[in-house]
């Protein structure tokens, strides 16, 4: 098992600190393209909450970002620009292509981290990625969230998986790394379905994987089948155990970016223990001897 942070560490020699930083951007699952209500699982703030002001220019945002974790920071540092919130290559290319830029010309942003979905990266945007890994590393964050197509129809993910194993080669080829983000606890799903996901995202080469239990949150469609008992969730006991049967399934070569949730505790409706966020990284420390990211 080998965590981020070792990564980085043995990298970089220090700790690097994630920026969340928004783009303006949306999703083709919310402005009508796919569809207007958004993954089932979805809130309003598109699957990251804790980015800073769209409207605040890339240095303002890195600025703040950088404030925000200051007390975190011991020296010197290194840092991730990261555009996390709703789909962040589905835009306009001329914007866009200027935003990453400045977001990777900071001189201690060490990586430029870009979530979004592999059915929406164009030709001219996987160039840009190209051109841009010639100046830093750059991770591109898929969410794949299951192999199991039924699922994947439920959480109305919108693409078919074909679609992201191409983006994983395409990616790969352009020396691009790949961080694949998983849900576990997805309604209907087995253990062996979550070990087939874990497993293909290995099996096809993603560099990272980030797991992370199905949150409810306020105002999003899985609240609604929640409220009417359509969506059992987890005990911190019984995630805990999925961990320890999914964990050493992972080989080294995929790096663990996280193994807890990092929902809003704001919008959290259950499970209520991932609030905890100290009791949840002690139980699976505890179960994995490992220190988590
Ligand atoms: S693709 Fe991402 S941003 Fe869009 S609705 Fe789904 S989770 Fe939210």
């Amino acid at each position: 098992m080998k965590t981020i942070s070792q990564h980085l560490k043995s990298i970089y020699g220090c700790k690097v600190y994630k920026l969340a930083l928004s783009a303006k951007v949306t999703c083709p699952n919310r402005d009508g393209t796919l569809g207007t209500g958004g993954c089932i699982f979805c809130s309003a703030g598109g699957s990251g909450e804790f980015a800073t002001d769209a409207d605040k220019s890339i240095e303002e945002q890195i600025a703040e970002a950088k404030k925000r974790v200051s007390a975190k920071v011991p020296g010197e540092a290194k840092y991730i620009a990261y555009f996390q919130s709703f789909t962040n290559t589905y835009g306009d290319f001329g914007y866009l292509n200027r935003i990453f830029r400045e977001a990777i010309s900071v001189s201690d942003v060490a990586i430029l981290s870009i979530a979004t979905r592999p059915d929406c990266i164009s030709e001219e945007m996987y160039e840009l990625l190209g051109e841009l890994r010639k100046m830093k590393p750059v991770w591109v964050e898929l969410g794949l969230q299951t192999v199991k197509e039924e699922t994947a129809r439920y959480i109305r993910r919108g693409y078919e998986l074909p679609v992201y194993d191409e983006c994983v080669a395409r990616l790969q080829k352009l020396g691009i790394e790949v961080v694949t983000h998983v849900i576990l606890g997805l309604p209907g799903e087995t253990r062996e379905d979550m070990a087939e996901t874990v497993r293909h995202v290995a099996d096809v080469g993603s560099n990272g994987i980030k797991l992370q239990l199905l949150h409810i949150l306020r105002g999003t469609d899985l609240e609604r089948e929640y409220g009417e008992g359509k969506v059992p969730v987890m005990t911190l006991d019984e995630y805990v155990d999925l961990l320890k049967y999914l964990v050493p399934m992972i080989p080294d070569s995929v790096i663990i970016h996280r193994l807890t949730g990092d929902g809003p505790k704001k919008g959290l409706v259950a499970p209520l223990w991932t609030g905890d966020k100290k009791r949840v990284l002690n139980a699976i420390n505890a179960a994995l001897c490992e220190n988590v990211p």
